[in-house]
């Protein structure tokens, strides 16, 4: 059963999605969600990169948009922020 999580994504555009995530359980995996190879050129044994092969326990491409969110900056209307009279804001950028 793979678990659920929401983020908050800007690609194709700025939204809230639900995304699949690994099993934190998975043999496989360990909960990664995948496996990095490190491999090298096969003619100087120089490192080449490293490939990333997604585990089987989830799917990345999964998602379902929650909530579809403007362009431009989004305030979470959570809590009063009492750090506003200050001019202090924590909001990452965008
Ligand atoms: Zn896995």
């Amino acid at each position: 059963m793979a678990r659920l999580r929401i983020e908050r994504t800007a690609c194709p555009r700025p939204a809230l999605v639900l995304t699949d995530t690994p099993r934190p359980d998975c043999p496989d995996c360990g909960g990664d969600g995948g496996t990095a190879y490190d491999h090298g050129d096969p003619e100087t044994g120089e490192y080449a990169g490293t490939e990333w092969e997604s585990c089987t326990c989830w799917n990345q491409q999964r998602c379902w948009v929650l909530l579809p969110l403007p362009r431009r900056r989004w305030r979470p209307r959570r809590h009063p922020d009492p750090w506003a009279a200050n001019g202090y804001s924590d909001e990452p950028p965008f």
